[in-house]
């Protein structure tokens, strides 16, 4: 199903915006970061290429509900978890199939990449799920790595020390270069497993399948016979060099400019483009990037939490980046569960760096509620947990960036046990009707 159709289906439930107007890649930045969350973009008239440009369809929880067709968090969750724990056997079709083989252009500069903001090196493809076969281990993997354009034919990209790090080493060992096939556009849902980072050997497009309930079909790359989703709308084919390059500086997660680092060269050999085709781009600290990139992890902290304690919610928090905070609500049952469920977290989640626990009347989804529940249920003496020198983030700018290492806290905002329940309740009224009538007039304007 190629993102037209989607596109369709999606329509019927969501606003797509279109817009007309001529406009540069940081306007697309400033638009998409400011615009309702509601809203799907998609940009008809950017830097002249005529191909619009998509984004914000996996911004929101409700859109990935929905394309899932789930009710709540849980549901979500255990899709999630299951499609990595039982990935699916994907279907090869003959590549004549996909329509992207119609067309072959020669370099880069067919593609409607942009620049996001102002302090970027140049147009950063920010969309690109790269796939590639370990030469030793044969293990396929697909993952979302920025891409940085050096020029029409050379890419540089961004690998952290994860799934296809281990690939391009294996391919370092015999000297020589990693074929990749970088897909621009397809299923939502390919985007959704490509995200998450099920154990190394598993097939991020297996588990693709499984979400998309066994619908997926992938065909054979045409030049290096790496296995793509049929209804691609662009695929790139190079291949990962051994010689560097200056990568960032670059916008990540946190909003802030991260480091600049030498990182591999991808040399272009050929660009194929579907008839009519849709560019799908991810805007660097939108919340479709945040939400993208935690969201397997904040399933993984429900269940390893769930498994300690009775958990109500949890969230990895906006303004902890989607990436580097927790709150988490829990059923205490015992003493001790606050700082047990603050354990499990940061096992299930290693770049987390701080963890707010809460009982279950406190929303998680509300600032202001954790931050009451530190004021009234807190004591730092007691309930604070500090972990000196672990293994964490590249992202944040106050730790050590190069050897990720960053101190963690974890605080257990729950209500002790040994005091009555009642001291720690927000009193509430019953209001009166004739209350609520006096309210809702003197509201109304
Ligand atoms: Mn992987």
């Amino acid at each position: 199903m190629r993102l037209h159709t989607i596109l369709k289906t999606f329509a019927q439930k969501f606003p797509l915006k279109i817009i007309e107007e001529e406009v540069s890649g940081i306007d697309v930045t400033y638009i998409t970061l400011h615009s309702k969350e509601n809203n799907i973009l998609l940009f008809k008239n950017v830097l002249n290429k005529n191909m619009p440009i998509l984004t914000n369809i996996v911004n929101t929880r409700e859109k990935i509900k929905y394309i899932l067709n789930v009710k709540d968090d849980s549901e979500l969750y255990k899709r999630i978890l299951d499609a990595c724990s039982n990935p699916l056997r994907v279907e090869e079709l003959d590549v004549s199939e996909a329509e992207f083989i119609k067309n072959k252009v020669r370099d880069l500069s067919s593609l409607p990449i942009l620049k996001f903001f102002p302090k970027d090196p140049g147009p950063y493809i920010t969309s690109g799920i790269v796939i590639a076969k370990g030469p030793k281990s044969k293990v396929v993997n697909a993952s979302i790595h920025r891409l940085l354009v050096l020029d029409n034919k050379r890419l540089v990209i961004r690998i952290v020390p994860r799934h296809l790090w281990r690939l391009y080493n294996e391919a370092i060992e015999l000297k020589k270069p990693l074929p990749v096939a970088i897909v621009i556009g397809t299923h939502p849902l390919v985007l959704l497993a490509a995200a998450s980072s099920p154990p190394f050997g598993v097939n991020e497009l297996e588990v693709a399948n499984r979400l998309l309930e066994g619908k997926m079909k992938v065909v054979m790359s045409p030049l290096f016979k790496i296995p793509v989703p049929v209804d691609s709308e662009i695929v790139i084919e190079g291949k990962i060099l051994l010689e560097t390059a200056d990568e960032g500086p670059f916008v990540d997660a946190t909003g802030t400019y991260d480091i600049v680092r030498k990182q591999p060269i991808v040399e272009i050999e050929a660009i194929w483009i579907s008839p009519n085709p849709i560019y799908y781009t991810i805007v660097p600290s939108s919340k479709e990037h945040l939400l993208l990139m935690g969201l397997y992890k904040e399933a993984l902290v429900w269940d390893y939490v769930r498994r300690i304690v009775p958990v109500k919610k949890v969230r990895l928090t906006w303004g902890g980046c989607h990436w580097l905070h927790a709150a988490i609500s829990i059923k205490k049952m015992s003493e001790g569960d606050g700082k047990n469920a603050i354990m499990a977290a940061f096992s299930a989640h290693p770049s987390l760096k701080h963890v707010i626990v809460v009982d279950e009347d406190i929303d998680v989804d509300k600032p202001e509620e954790i931050e009451w529940a530190l004021a009234t249920r807190f004591q730092a003496s007691k309930d604070l947990v500090i972990i000196r020198g672990a293994r964490g983030s590249s992202l944040d700018p106050s730790a050590d960036q190069e050897k990720m290492i960053t101190d963690k806290m974890g605080l257990d905002a729950t209500k002790p046990l040994d005091k009555p329940p009642h001291e720690f309740e927000k009193v509430k009224i019953s209001p009166s009707i004739r209350a609520i009538n006096i309210l809702n007039k003197i509201n109304k304007y």
